[in-house]
């Protein structure tokens, strides 16, 4: 089947991680083209890793003693580092999604620390159970179902908080967290296999006191190791330069967008678009039941039996509109469509267009 060319959205990339790059940021890749193939411990690619810290401490108006920590490993080396390095013996968890999940599980597998989660079902969220521990840790935004969490200083310990598709699309006070983590393939627009974290002094210092145990801690888990090298504008080992070119490409963007507040407008209207035409239509609804759990960046439409996902999601693929799969476990007759900054809302009400247009012919 194919979708007439004027009904068509200007770029087809949908998908909620690896997510579409902007066009833009390829010129910016290609202006700087000549950092490729050099030292990341020369000036050049040193002034590039500060200027993105820089950038970033900017867009989050990052209070003066918190720091731009950043390695190789994406989001999820993230777990496995923090489990080696803030997690002192005890974490709570908020489970609600394949992404919250998998820090838990990681944690579980650690023989000296001890957890408790609280487990909500797919659609819904979950923070961490009160109580006693050191640290607490869910996702702002669980991108395998679509929902968005509060992110608030409700306990006593570490705010560990995964904001891997929240970062550079929706707002947060960052004073709330002590590690908020990402990685920059979702609404940084860039490629992934790097991991960027805002630290807390309280974060920092609670690593410093687990380093003074006996704990063995591998050099590429080793968090303090990452805040030195940070601070050097380097990274512990080599990093992807093409990445931080685009990152950097991205947040320039975002600063000429009006930064944060701006970039949240954007994505919520994106995904209000879909929310809207969900309710509206007599085949979709949202997934994500209460409206206020409703993710501005990543949006999951359920869709009625009588139309099926898998083939409506082949014909688009086929017609250059492509990733809008819904996240592979959960297994439901859905679509889930990235609204990240990057995307363009009028491509957002093009793509609505074009499903209806499928699901009136299929
Ligand atoms: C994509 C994603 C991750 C995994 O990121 P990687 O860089 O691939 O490790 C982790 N958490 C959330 C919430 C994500 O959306």
């Amino acid at each position: 089947m194919q979708i007439p060319r004027h009904l068509l959205p200007h770029d087809g990339r949908f998908g909620s991680g690896p997510a579409k790059i902007r066009p833009e940021a390829l010129t910016h890749f290609v202006k700087h083209a000549d950092l490729l193939g050099t030292s990341h411990r020369k000036p050049p690619v040193k002034q590039l890793v500060s200027r993105i810290r820089g950038s970033l401490s900017e867009l989050y108006q990052l209070p003066d003693d918190y720091e731009v920590v950043l390695g190789n490993g994406g989001a999820s080396l993230v777990w496995d580092m923090a489990t080696c390095c803030l997690i002192e013996n005890r974490c709570h968890f908020g489970v609600f999604g394949e992404f919250s999940r998998k820090f838990a599980n990681a944690v579980s597998r650690a023989d000296q620390l001890s957890t408790e989660i609280a487990e909500a079902a797919a659609g819904k969220i979950a923070l961490p159970p009160a109580g006693e521990a050191d640290s607490y840790a869910w996702a702002h935004n669980e991108t395998s179902t679509g929902t968005i969490a509060p992110v608030e200083r409700n306990y006593p310990g570490l705010i560990l908080v995964d904001g891997t598709s929240a970062a550079g699309g929706t707002l947060l006070d960052v004073t709330t967290t002590d590690l908020y983590y990402f990685a920059p393939q979702k609404n940084f627009s860039s490629d992934g296999g790097l991991w960027l974290a805002f630290a807390s002094p309280a974060a920092i210092d609670q690593a410093e006191q687990i380093a003074k145990t006996q704990r063995w801690i591998p050099d590429m888990l080793n968090f303090l190791l990452a805040l030195d090298n940070s601070r050097k504008n380097q990274t512990l080992n080599t990093p992807a330069i093409s990445t931080l070119l685009l990152l950097e490409a991205q947040l320039n963007w975002l600063d000429q967008l009006g930064g944060l507040s701006a970039a949240a407008e954007r994505c919520a209207k994106s995904s209000g678009l879909l929310y809207h035409w969900a309710q509206h239509s007599d085949y979709a609804t949202p997934f994500v039941a209460d409206p206020a759990h409703r993710s501005p960046v990543v949006a999951t439409i359920d869709l009625s039996e009588s139309v099926d996902a898998g083939k409506l999601i082949s014909i688009l693929r086929d017609n250059g509109i492509v990733d809008v799969d819904p996240y592979r476990s959960l297994g439901r007759n859905q679509l889930r469509i990235g609204c990240y900054a990057a995307v363009d809302p009028d491509d957002v009400a093009a793509l609505i267009c074009c499903i209806d247009y499928v699901v009136e012919r299929m």
